[in-house]
Formats: C-alpha cells, sequence, structure tokens
C-alpha cells in the first residue's frame, strides 16, 4: 500500500518532556520506587511501558489525586503528569514532605500563571474546555468561585460571571474551529472580554497538516488513544476533510492489525502528539508492506 505521512507526527515537546521528568526521578533515585500520578501522558501504550520499566501507576480511575497523595509517605518521590493538576497538591504534598518531580506542559502552566496573576487582580476567568479532562479539571480548582467552565456547544450561565473584561483562557487541545466559534459567542456577550485562549502549537500545527493529505487516499489512519483529546480532534477534521476515505483511529500496530485495511491502496498516516515515533514507524511499515 502507498502511504503518505503527515507531519508532524511522534511526541510533542510536552509529552517529550514528560517522560524525561520520569526517567530522570527513576535515575536520580534508582533505589525507590517512583510513583506516577495519575496519566503521565495520554497514550496506554507509553504507560504499559513505563510499568514495564518498574514506575507505579497511581490511577486516577480508582482515586482522586489527592487521596493517592494520603497514601504516599515522607520522602516517597512521584511525577505529576503533563496535563497539569489542582494547585493544592502541591502544597499538600510539600506538606507531606514527598519528593515532586513536575512534569506540567510549560504550554499548560503558562496558563495557569496567566489565571492565578488575573484573580489576584480581583479579575475573574472564562475557560473553554472539556469538563473531565485533567487540564481543565486542574485550573478549575485554581479558583472555583472565579474560573468559570465554557464548554463549545453547550449552555452556558452568562450570570455567573460579574467582570465586564474576563480573561478568556483554553484548554491547550481544544479543535481550532470549535475555539474561533466560541471566541466570537463570548465576544458577542462580553465585548471587553480579555482574549488569551489559543491551543498549543503541536495542536495546531496537526490540525492545520491534516488537510494536506493527498485527494486520492481511501484510507486515513490517525494514530493515538481515544483518552487523547487532540487525537480524537484529529479524526473528527480527518472525518469531515475526507468523505470518500476511511478513517481509521488506532493506537499502535497490534491495534491496526484487528481492522480490515488490505484492500485499501493509499492510505495518509498521521499521530496525535502522544504517540512515539517506534510506534508510528512500526504502523507505517505494516502498511506499506500490504
Ligand atoms: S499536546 Fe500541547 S499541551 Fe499537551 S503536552 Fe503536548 S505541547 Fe503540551
Amino acid at each position: 500500500m502507498k502511504v503518505t505521512v503527515i507531519n508532524p507526527h511522534g511526541f510533542c515537546a510536552g509529552v517529550q518532556k514528560a517522560l524525561d521528568h520520569a526517567y530522570k526521578a527513576k535515575k536520580e533515585h534508582p533505589a525507590q520506587p517512583i510513583y506516577i500520578l495519575g496519566n503521565l501522558v495520554h497514550n496506554e501504550r507509553v504507560i504499559g511501558d513505563l510499568v514495564k520499566d518498574g514506575f507505579i501507576i497511581l490511577d486516577e480511575r480508582k482515586k482522586s489525586l489527592s487521596e493517592w497523595i494520603d497514601t504516599l509517605n515522607k520522602g516517597d518521590i512521584f511525577v505529576f503528569s503533563a496535563h497539569g493538576h489542582d494547585p493544592h497538591l502541591d502544597e499538600k504534598a510539600a506538606s507531606k514532605g514527598l519528593v515532586c518531580y513536575d512534569a506540567t506542559c510549560p504550554f499548560v502552566k503558562a496558563n495557569s500563571t496567566l489565571i492565578k496573576r488575573r484573580i489576584t487582580q480581583g479579575g475573574e476567568v472564562i475557560f473553554i474546555g472539556q469538563a473531565g479532562h485533567a487540564e481543565t479539571e486542574g485550573t478549575l480548582k485554581i479558583d472555583p468561585s472565579k474560573v468559570f467552565l465554557f464548554e463549545p456547544k453547550k449552555s452556558f450561565d452568562f450570570s455567573q460571571v460579574s467582570a465586564k473584561n474576563p480573561l478568556l483562557v483554553s484548554q491547550t487541545t481544544m479543535g481550532t474551529e470549535e475555539m474561533k466559534d466560541s471566541v466570537s459567542l463570548l465576544k458577542d456577550h462580553f465585548p471587553e472580554i480579555d482574549v488569551a485562549a489559543r491551543v498549543c502549537d503541536a495542536t495546531d500545527k496537526r490540525q492545520s497538516a491534516i488537510c494536506t493529505a493527498p485527494e486520492d487516499i481511501d484510507l486515513y489512519v490517525v494514530m493515538g488513544s481515544k483518552t487523547s483529546n487532540n487525537t480524537m480532534k484529529l479524526l473528527e477534521l480527518a472525518t469531515a476533510k475526507y468523505p470518500k476515505a476511511v478513517v481509521l483511529r488506532c493506537l499502535d500496530v497490534e491495534d491496526l492489525k484487528t481492522a480490515l485495511v488490505k484492500p485499501f491502496k493509499h492510505a495518509a498516516l498521521i499521530s496525535g502528539a502522544s504517540t512515539g515515533l517506534r510506534e508510528f514507524e512500526e504502523v507505517k511499515d505494516y502498511l506499506e508492506k500490504l
């Protein structure tokens, strides 16, 4: 099968940094268990590799991050995930004497800094995001009485915001189109709104690249986990832009082997930001040999 690779692909800088933090912790404390608080990155294969390498994942589906911190003891070493977290957990971990490696992505950190500054100045913040996503949940906890969640295509209670010029910030992995629509709607209600909402570079570049695939493709493979917001946005966009192609998502080559792809002639291949180059090359080789 002919395969057209869509760039960029592989880990984004934020995911690579998060992995570097985890392995740095292991190198600096070889005799101690290293705990990962929540999903370090949104990719089950990467998490599986971390488990194989001896990391202990504290699964946020079983307990909240705060409850997991309660189970750790003075001197224990843990890593915060790339997506950000409730800032009160930093104080909690410090007061327990835990050793923290903070793998929060710089894009997420930059948003938190802006939000905290606005709140300190007495202002309010509207955050465009998805309920339940780690980045959004962590951001809302900065100050639930001052940070209001706006979910695209969902109803929003405008009366809860008292500021004339709230600061507008967004989850870093939103779809660029839904962001534009949301910003425009919010500007109608708050003409003086201070717009600092933007998706991160890795998300923006991948979303722009998705429609650079050749017109004659009959298969579009998007690699990534369904827990990865930027992967799911790529899937949505590929489906909308290439209606004549079959659009599939897979985590890795074993996952792709469960789909019937042999009859296709020309595939485009892209990955979300939490998929590594090794997994990407394995899928590319598999498709090319069909
Ligand atoms: S997708 Fe963007 S926000 Fe998320 S880790 Fe990568 S660079 Fe950071």
